[in-house]
């Protein structure tokens, strides 16, 4: 019998999936790990655990103390499902203009939510300092603060790292994911590295970010746009520092969407918009490196989480975006 000691143990060791779409039209082998599979059906629940784990380690986090982040996504989610089984309070911080699903998967969660006004970053009140002034603020709180934190990025150097070499045998090419704080692709890049320098690492960058301009031009510029949730960074965050990107490209919210959809009907899995885009990148990667190459990439959460918005016909069609065949269908009465 193989049983789990504990629940935080079902973070990381993730299942690697060789992609067949993606491996056939590009040429090379091309793995991704199913980040879906942590508890909180995204990739952030290794961040989470890292965060909460080394505050613990730095004795800045005691029992029945409080997590404090801002945030309205995955790693709220993350941080709530860690700081339950770890017995703390969770303050997620969020602007109010965060989609309903989000509110509630929180509440439901056990977290505590401030809502705050939506305010550029340079305002005092925006969200991520609103977050910071209540920690320090609380009695026994800490601030996850995910973006300068660089225990987020350990994350990926001692956990998906390692298990990206040891899954694919030590024989990788390439590794390629988009940026939201950067810990995945700066913590991934760092590990393989050291493994072998060879391996050459990616940055999928969606439009309305600067990394693709920074890595590419050494210019933090943004242009267009993107309704990607999670990733799209405006600038060099704690975690970036010294990520060894090799080449980068841009990929956009349709050729994301391809993927999504075509990764949903010929191979069954329902992901969200991010795993699109680094699939994407992979693709694009792959044609870089030419044919017969193994590269990984990242499948960050789940579809699921999008259902009101990415499977949803009138979102989509907002949006000016391809609407999947299927949700086309006309229901019978
Ligand atoms: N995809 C999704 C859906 C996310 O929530 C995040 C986290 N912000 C990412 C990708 C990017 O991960 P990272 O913060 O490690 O760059």
């Amino acid at each position: 019998m193989i049983v789990s000691q504990d629940s935080l143990s079902l973070i990381g060791n993730t299942p690697l999936v060789r992609l067949e779409g993606p491996s056939q039209e590009s040429g090379c082998e091309i793995f991704a790990k199913c980040e879906f599979a942590n508890p909180g059906a995204s990739v952030k629940d290794r961040a989470a655990l890292f965060i909460v784990r080394d505050a613990e380690e730095r004795g800045l986090l005691k029992p029945g103390g409080t997590i404090v982040e801002g945030t309205a996504g995955n790693t709220g989610i993350g941080l709530a499902l860690v700081a339950n089984a770890r017995g703390y309070r969770t303050v997620i911080v969020m602007p109010e203009t965060q989609s309903r699903e989000k509110m509630d998967t929180l509440r439901a969660l056990g977290a505590e939510l401030v809502l705050v006004p939506a305010a550029p970053y340079s305002n005092p009140g925006h969200f991520v300092h609103t977050s910071r002034r209540i920690a320090e603020e609380t009695e026994g709180a800490i601030w996850a603060n995910q973006f300068d934190n660089i225990a987020n990025r350990k994350a990926h150097i001692v956990g998906t790292a390692e298990e990206i070499w040891t899954q694919m045998d030590g024989r990788v090419d390439g590794f390629i994911c988009a940026a939201g704080t950067g810990g995945t692709v700066a913590g991934v890049g760092l590990g393989l590295k050291a493994k072998d320098e060879g391996v050459t690492i990616g940055l999928a960058d969606p439009y309305g970010a600067a990394l693709y301009n920074y890595y590419a031009h050494g210019e933090l510029k943004a242009e267009g746009s993107s309704v990607a949730e999670g990733i799209g960074q405006g600038r060099i965050t704690g975690n970036l520092e010294g990520a060894p990107i090799d080449t980068q490209f841009r990929i956009s919210d349709e050729e994301g969407l391809y993927w999504v959809r075509r990764l949903l009907a010929e191979e069954g899995l329902c992901l969200g918009l991010s795993s699109g885009i680094n699939v994407a990148g992979a693709v694009a990667l792959a044609r870089e490196l030419g044919p017969g190459k193994r590269i990984a990439t990242i499948l960050c959460d789940t579809g699921f989480r999008y259902l009101s918005t990415l499977y949803n016909r009138e979102w989509l069609e907002s949006k000016g975006l391809t609407i999947f065949p299927w949700l086309m269908q006309k229901e019978e009465a």
